[in-house]
């Protein structure tokens, strides 16, 4: 398996051959490691009476830009290198859609799935104490990954809220909601921050079909099949489903689903409610594949939603798409990205294609601290903006200078965080 952060070295060290050799070796020292790993051991009183304790990271990469921002993600493959990796991205990616935040990313080596519902409650609740003295509303804002939703983040941000007044630290109560986000819209969260994600990806997609002329005509939609069935895959979905786009596979962790005439997604959730994984579903015209046939699938579009290195050379050597949207945080080994652009399939890549999660983030923080609250279509109009001018963007700089459409977002956030690094 791929090491997530030698992923990383590997496109910094490319993004940094287009830059002046000055500016370039100030990057690299600046962005080679992280700033802080803090690491913990969690006690969790299982409901049987015995003590476990579970490990746990929060890596803070790099505050150039702002407080630090990123996700949480609880999973038992969870390693320090996987979040070290996820946290430089953060700070890649934040930068690439000109946030004014760094980046971060903390997790849980955990099977959420194995626990109790009372038993992840107090997990996530002592790892909310274990965070309390590292983070903040203008020091470190957690969200939503795999494994954590918003219920986590109310937990979460409750807990914050107690260990802040423990360490004898006050704050106003609109300070500690801005200290989560992700966070439900009943409890401090903003309007549309569940399917952003997702609603990112399909403003993403829309615009480079437009800039690639790959436009889909009236009679024949363009296919896509989506690895991964939870907030972001789930979403997406849903929403290309409504936007013309037919979706002939999707994928969770048991196992894919192929109909060549379109699944519906609703329909898929309802069910999955039901039979709790898609391995066991059984529908009329819907076969059962694994999730490396679905990666292969004669489609137009091809979309990693799940884990990292999903994408291997073997794969990007075989796949049939025209296009890959990536949804997932690293799906595409650095050895894989070469195989694409030799074959010239372009990549939109996660720190573009999934930053829509971020951007409702940032607006939740921002309505948290002006104690103010935006209504769906003000968050959607502003995300749609954002994400439309950077995607043009991008695709010109890719254009003008012949690079991939991830090397052209890495050469834009590189330059961004130098100036920033100039005006401190
Ligand atoms: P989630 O926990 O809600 O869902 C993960 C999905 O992936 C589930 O359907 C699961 O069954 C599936 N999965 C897990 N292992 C798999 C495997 N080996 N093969 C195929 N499918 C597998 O997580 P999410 O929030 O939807 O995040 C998915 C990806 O998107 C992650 O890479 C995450 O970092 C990234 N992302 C999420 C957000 C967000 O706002 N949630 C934002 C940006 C990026």
């Amino acid at each position: 398996m791929t090491d997530p952060f030698s992923t990383v070295q590997q496109q910094l060290q490319l993004a940094l051959g287009f830059l002046p050799p000055k500016k370039s070796a100030l990057l690299k020292s600046l962005l080679s490691q992280p700033q802080t790993v803090i690491q913990f051991s969690l006690p969790l009183r299982r409901d049987n009476g015995t003590l476990e304790f579970f490990p746990a990271f929060r890596v803070q990469y790099n505050n150039i830009r702002g407080p630090y921002k990123g996700g949480l993600r609880f999973h038992p493959d969870v390693t320090i290198s996987e979040i070290t990796a996820l946290a430089f991205w953060m700070t890649i990616k934040n930068s690439v859609v000109n946030l004014p935040l760094g980046g971060a990313k903390g997790g849980i080596v955990v099977d959420p799935k194995k626990l109790s519902s009372s038993e992840l409650e107090r997990l996530t609740r002592s790892f909310g104490t274990a965070l309390g003295p590292h983070i903040g509303p203008f020091l470190d804002i957690p969200a939503p990954d795999v494994g954590t939703n918003s219920i986590s983040m109310r937990q979460l941000t409750e807990q914050f809220g107690k260990a802040a007044k423990n360490l004898r630290i006050k704050y106003k109560k609109s300070h500690i909601l801005a200290t989560y986000t992700g966070k439900p819209v009943d409890f401090g969260g903003s309007r549309g921050r569940t399917e952003a994600t997702g609603l990112g990806g399909l403003y993403v997609l829309d615009t480079a079909i437009r800039l690639l002329k790959l436009d889909r005509s009236q009679t024949t939609p363009l296919t896509v099949a989506i690895q991964g069935f939870g907030n972001v895959g789930y979403h997406l979905a849903a929403l290309l489903g409504a936007n013309g786009y037919l979706v002939t596979a999707i994928s969770d962790s048991s196992s894919g689903l192929y109909n060549p005439n379109g699944l519906d997604a609703g329909f898929l959730s309802n069910q999955k409610k039901i039979f709790g994984s898609f391995a066991k579903m059984k529908h009329p015209g819907t076969t059962h594949i694994t999730n490396s046939q679905l990666l292969l699938l004669p489609v137009d579009i091809l979309i990693p939603a799940a884990l990292e290195n999903q994408i291997t050379e073997d794969v990007a050597t075989n796949l049939q798409a025209k296009l890959v949207l990536e949804m997932a945080n690293g799906p595409t080994t650095a050895a894989a990205d070469l195989v694409l652009q030799s074959r010239a399939i372009p990549v939109i890549p996660d720190v573009l294609a999934n930053t829509g999660g971020v951007i409702v983030s940032y607006f939740e923080w921002y309505q948290n601290l002006h104690s103010i609250r935006w209504s769906s279509n003000k968050v959607f109009q502003r995300l749609n903006a954002r994400l439309t001018k950077t995607t043009c963007s991008i695709f010109r700089l890719a254009q003008k200078q012949r690079l991939t459409w991830r090397t052209a977002a890495f050469v834009s956030s590189l330059e961004r965080l130098d100036r920033s690094y100039h005006l401190q």
